[in-house]
């Protein structure tokens, strides 16, 4: 069997065995499988999405490739395999962290970053919820060093393996309880929280997602013992409820309820339709300051929030306007 064979029977493995562990050690009970966005997520973002940008990426570096003589240096084909992992996984990973953190402070950069935090419901699929554009840029950067440094063939097969299964984990919805491990290696205690929608800023901090020890050492990390403490809610709905999720009326769900074929029909057509909103909402009017200001009051008041944050606290205001 060829490295894409095993590799991909690896990821399908380690899918199912986090849908065996979230059933078995749910750290939110009662998520479903089957929630809002299953099946976007899954055929569209992961499947779809994942393999049209991999032609458009991979086409991309072959065309430097061979168009150019980058590749003949092979900087580092010489190096043992496990070594080159290692080296792609760090180099990698501490740009992430810095891309991530500048897209959580750049009002252009938050508007191809809001829909992977659009998930209500965080789980082993929700992370393959990303924009095109986040995925274009994010994955051009990471195999663009791998290729043109003339990398061994195994190794970005290889790194996609390990992006997956550990992109699935860090979102998995399993109370893995990692103890002191959590200040090292990423995994869903702290990404979760990075996902949370709750009163506080929580999602401003942990930044990282293969390795923790960013979030340690650039002050960004939040960790509170999930004995005692464990986020709400998840997505961005409470300080963006205008986003494009797929909500079923009150026919639908009727319809549903009646016929199975129909309830897939609708999913299905539905689910496309709120693909291509959340492709087309990133590029909506930015609003002037003034509108945000008339936004955010007249959300406060329709929650019938009795905080006294003040508007340059609220949410709102810091992923729509904080400056470049
Ligand atoms: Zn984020
Ligand atoms: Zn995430």
């Amino acid at each position: 069997m060829d490295v894409v064979g095993w590799t991909t029977i690896v990821v399908i493995s380690a899918a199912l065995i986090f849908m065996l562990l979230e059933k078995l050690f749910p750290y939110t009970k009662g998520q479903k499988i089957f929630r809002e966005g299953f099946f976007y997520d899954f055929f569209l973002y992961t499947i779809a999405q994942s393999y049209i940008l991999g032609l458009i990426i991979f086409g991309f570096l072959e065309y430097i490739k061979t168009n150019t003589n980058l590749y003949e240096y092979s900087l580092i084909g010489h190096w043992p395999i496990w070594l080159q992992i290692l080296f792609f996984l760090f180099t990698h990973d501490l740009y992430i962290y810095w891309f991530h953190r500048w897209q959580h402070n750049n009002k252009f950069l938050w508007r191809i970053h809001e829909a992977h935090h659009s998930p209500k419901t965080v789980d082993w699929l929700s992370g393959s919820r990303s924009h095109t554009f986040e995925i274009l840029i994010n994955q051009t950067i990471e195999f663009a060093p791998i290729i043109l440094l003339g990398a061994a063939p195994i190794v970005p097969a290889l790194k996609g393996m390990i992006d997956a299964v550990w992109g699935m984990f860090i979102h998995s919805n399993i109370d893995a309880r990692m103890g002191r491990l959590q200040y090292f290696i990423n995994g869903p205690e702290m990404h979760r929280w990075h996902h949370s929608d709750d009163d506080g800023k929580e999602y401003q901090n942990n930044y990282g997602t293969k390795f923790a020890f960013w979030d340690w050492m650039f002050g960004t990390a939040y960790f509170p013992d999930p004995k005692i403490k464990k986020p709400k809610q998840y997505g961005i709905a409470r300080d963006m409820p205008e986003y494009p999720l797929t909500e079923l009326n009150e026919k639908e769900k009727s319809l549903a309820q009646k016929n199975k074929f129909i309830h897939i029909a609708v999913i299905v057509f539905k689910d496309t339709v709120s693909y291509i909103k959340q492709f087309i909402f990133a590029f909506r009017r930015f609003e002037t300051k003034e509108e945000a200001r008339t936004t955010t009051i007249n959300r406060e008041n329709s929650k019938g929030s009795t905080d006294n944050t003040s508007f340059e606290d609220i949410n709102v205001l810091a992923r729509e306007n904080k400056e470049a």
